[in-house]
This record gives C-alpha cells, structure tokens and sequence, in this order.
C-alpha cells in the first residue's frame, strides 16, 4: 500500500531512517514528508543530533558542524532518489528500445517472407 505518510508514520520511520534502514519507496515517502511537515522535519533533526553528537562525541569531538551534517545528510538522501528515478527512466527507455528493436526486426523478418 503506497500513498502519503502521515506523521505518526513518519515519526515511526526517523530512527529507520537515521539507520539507513529505510526501503526506497519508504525513503522517498519519508523525504517528501519531512519536505512538507515543519514538525516531522524538527523530530527528524533532534533525532539527528542527539544521535550523531553522541557518536561524535565518541569518536571525534572537536568543533563539528552538526546543524550542517544534518542538512548534508537530507540532500544527500535527495541526491540519491533523484538518481534512483533517473536509472528507473533510463531502464524504462532501454527497455522500450529493446522492444521497438524486435518489433522492427520481426517486421523485417516478415517482409522478407512475403516479398
Ligand atoms: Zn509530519
């Protein structure tokens, strides 16, 4: 079942997301989302920030820009369907090619037989 996420959905999906455990239907769901819903997208980045200030923490500190790695990270996930739907239009016209190919070379075929 595919249709807009409401909040409690998306608000259910944060952490999925923030694990990169998210499918690429719920991740595009997700994203539009969080684009549209000022308060998914607060949830989304103290989230972020508690999650990643703890890892940083750990592993780096030092004076890390989480507000901007939070942005990176969102256009990083935009990036990233963008070029999914690009591959899905470019598989779709190869498949279209390869079909029109065929077609033609059946008719050709066909031709032949009967001239
Ligand atoms: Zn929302």
């Amino acid at each position: 079942m595919t249709g807009k996420m409401d909040c409690l959905e998306c608000k259910k999906n944060i952490i999925p997301y923030l694990n990169y455990e998210l499918d690429d239907e719920e991740l595009n769901e997700f994203l539009h989302h969080i684009e549209s819903c000022e308060s998914c997208r607060e949830d989304l980045e103290v989230y972020y920030l508690v999650t990643e200030g703890v890892g940083i923490l750990d592993n780096k500190g030092g004076d890390y820009n989480l507000s901007l790695a939070f942005t990176d990270r969102l256009s990083g996930t935009e990036k990233y369907l963008r070029r999914l739907s690009l591959r899905r239009i470019l598989s779709y016209s190869a498949d279209t090619l390869s079909f029109w190919a065929l077609f033609v070379m059946t008719i050709m075929c066909l031709r032949m037989l009967i001239l």
